[in-house]
Parts: structure tokens; C-alpha cells; sequence
């Protein structure tokens, strides 16, 4: 209720909108990014007030809030709520892990202004993982970029977690370093080479011989996100799958049992250079930790791993996300029959109590 209509500044949408269009893949801090510069405004209040009404509030750039005023506020030229956030922010990333429920409660939360919740209704904190998205470019869009929009922007394709190659031009995507100290917070700014940094030193595994393992990571994210408001992906489904997929790739000892040392050891060969990465550091890096993660995977509910752990999971175990989704449209496919088959016995046998207690009643 002490919000300031942007109509008691001095801007004039009517006339003053800089921007009315998105460019491809961007995201909505870079479209406010975008705004800002083009305004001239020099204090960052002064953007939040144009486009969110209120001087003082934060940029998320992950999952924004005060959309329904971004919407009004912009007269609706970026499309209406739902079409700004589930198209130009990271909520897709998160949705096809949880229930269809969480939809609704992360539209509405970003629709108004209350989004610290959503970070625990996401599961995004789980797992010592943070919510952290560090913002990110590749050098080679950037330059197509300037040429064919004169402008490098942010896209959203590139901000998913775990997304560290352009799925364009497999280059290492570089990270912005104009975060406010202390927190996981930037103020609007566009793509700079000045201000790009890789995500681990250029002596890494991760940038010499691992951009493979990067690769997989990246288009597993992109895929999961492709999913969200169709796919609600099933957590005993995804148990099941592990588990068998795992005794199919012969990681079992001689008795037909799970080989938890191999597991083990595979586990942590794969995740110890990835760790390097700020974001994947809370990876298993310990044999103990490592066996809970199998164990998390194939025998308990998986659904409240991070997202992070479930796409690790997938690259360790199916190489591609391709083969993944296969293997789980094919395990759906097989649930489906058998709960058409039991649906069927259980209608047979209601029809044969009906007719036991005709029988009983009539004969
Ligand atoms: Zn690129």
C-alpha cells in the first residue's frame, strides 16, 4: 500500500517507453536492462519504479515478482502475466520436477510480490545447493547480437542451471561479475566483455577436455525445461528408472545386488571436476555422501532431490537427456498397461460381487 504509481515520477509511458518488444530467448531483466539504459535513468530506483512501481524493490533475476505492475506498467506490449513469466524467466526450469499445483502457486507469487517462499516451494534450496544463478553469455552471441539487434543481451536459455555451454555454438558460457557484494543480487546491466569472467580457471578439465560432460549437462536443463506446464515428471517413476538403469549398465556384484563401490567410484569420478564450479560444488565428494546418493536415487522418494542432483543423475546414468526421457516415456507406457490391466480385474471382480450377491439375494 505505499507503493508509488510510476505516474508520480516524471516518466510518461504514453510517449517515454524506450522498448516495446522482446528479442529472441531474453529474458525480463534484460528487457528492464534494456529499459534502463535507453531511459538514461541513473539510479537503479528509478527503473524499479518505472516498471515495478516501487523504488525500492530488488531485481531478482531469476524469478522477478510485481508482474501484474510490470504488465500494466508496460501497458501489456510484453504479453500478459503468464506469458512474461513462463517465457522470459527461470520458473520453467523448476516446474516439471514438482506437481502441477506449483504452477499456480509460483504464478501467483510472482504475479504479486512475495517470491521468498518460492524458493523453498521449488525445492531450490535443498541438498546444501543455493539459489544462486549466476547471469551468463556467450561471447559469440553477444557479437551476433550487436550486429543483427545492436545490442547484447541476456538469454534465457543460457541462465538455466546447469546450462555452461551456448547450445549454439558450444562455447563456454562466461559469468557476469557485476554482482552486489555479498549477496546473489545485479543491478540492470547488459552483457560487457569487461565484465565476464569463465566459471573456473582456463587450466580446468571443465575448460580443456570436460566440455563434453558440459554439453550433456547443459541440453539435460534445456530439455527439462522444455517440459514444464505439459510434463509433471513422476518421482516413483524416476526411482524405478535409476534403478534399473542402473543393474542394466552391470552395476551389480556377483550375488545380483547393486555394486555400491562401482556406483561409488563412478559417482565421484564424475562430479569432482564439476565441483569446481561454484554452483556444483554441493556435488557428492565423498564416498559416505556419494553411497546416500544412491541411495537417495533408487530407494527413496527422489523427488526431493535438488533438480542439480536429478540431471547429474541422468548424464551419469544415460549419457543424454534423448535417452532418458525414452526410457522414461517407455517405463509410463508400462505403468500405463499394468494399471489398465488391474483397473480391468478390480471391474471384473465388482461385476462378480454383483452378481454373487443378485445370486444371494434372488435365487
Ligand atoms: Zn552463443
Amino acid at each position: 500500500m505505499h507503493d508509488i504509481s510510476p505516474r508520480q515520477g516524471s516518466f510518461n509511458f504514453e510517449s517515454d517507453l524506450p522498448i516495446t518488444s522482446w528479442l529472441p530467448d531474453e529474458t525480463l531483466f534484460s528487457v528492464a536492462g534494456r529499459h534502463h539504459i535507453l531511459s538514461g535513468n541513473y539510479h537503479a530506483s528509478q527503473t524499479f519504479l518505472q516498471l515495478f512501481g516501487h523504488p525500492r524493490f530488488r531485481s531478482h533475476h531469476d524469478l522477478p515478482s510485481r508482474i501484474d505492475v510490470f504488465v500494466e506498467n508496460t501497458r501489456g506490449v510484453f504479453g500478459d502475466a503468464r506469458q512474461v513469466i513462463l517465457g522470459h524467466t527461470l520458473l520453467p526450469f523448476y516446474l516439471p520436477l514438482k506437481s502441477s499445483e506449483h504452477l499456480d502457486v509460483a504464478l501467483s507469487a510472482m504475479r504479486g510480490n512475495r517470491v521468498g517462499a518460492l524458493k523453498y516451494q521449488l525445492g531450490m534450496l535443498t541438498n546444501h545447493f543455493e539459489a544462486h544463478h549466476p547471469l551468463r553469455a556467450c561471447v559469440t552471441c553477444m557479437d551476433e547480437d550487436v550486429s543483427g539487434f545492436h545490442v547484447a543481451y541476456w538469454h534465457r536459455t543460457h541462465q538455466y542451471p546447469l546450462v555452461w555451454v551456448c547450445p549454439r555454438h558450444g562455447t563456454v558460457l562466461l559469468e557476469s561479475t557485476a554482482r552486489q557484494p555479498g549477496t546473489h543480487h545485479y543491478d540492470w546491466h547488459l552483457p560487457q566483455r569487461s565484465l565476464l569472467e569463465p566459471p573456473v580457471t582456463s587450466s580446468s578439465v571443465l575448460m580443456t577436455s570436460g566440455r563434453g560432460l558440459l554439453a550433456r549437462l547443459t541440453f539435460a536443463a534445456i530439455g527439462l525445461a522444455e517440459l514444464a506446464t505439459t510434463v509433471c515428471l513422476d518421482r516413483q517413476r524416476m526411482t524405478q528408472i535409476y534403478r534399473k538403469r542402473l543393474f542394466d549398465l552391470g552395476l551389480k556384484d556377483t550375488l545380483g545386488k547393486l555394486d555400491i563401490g562401482s556406483c561409488v567410484a563412478s559417482i565421484l569420478d564424475m562430479a569432482a571436476p564439476l565441483r569446481e564450479i561454484h554452483e556444483l560444488f554441493p556435488l557428492p565428494s565423498s564416498p559416505d555422501t556419494a553411497r546416500a546418493y544412491v541411495s537417495r536415487l533408487c530407494w527413496l522418494p527422489a523427488g526431493n532431490l535438488h533438480p542439480t542432483l536429478h540431471l547429474f543423475a541422468i548424464v551419469w546414468l544415460f549419457d543424454t537427456w534423448q535417452k532418458f526421457l525414452a526410457a522414461y516415456w517407455l517405463e509410463t507406457s508400462r505403468c500405463n498397461q499394468s494399471d489398465l490391466a488391474s483397473s480391468s480385474v478390480s471391474r471384473d471382480r465388482q461385476l462378480q460381487n454383483i452378481r454373487k450377491a443378485y445370486h444371494e439375494e434372488f435365487d
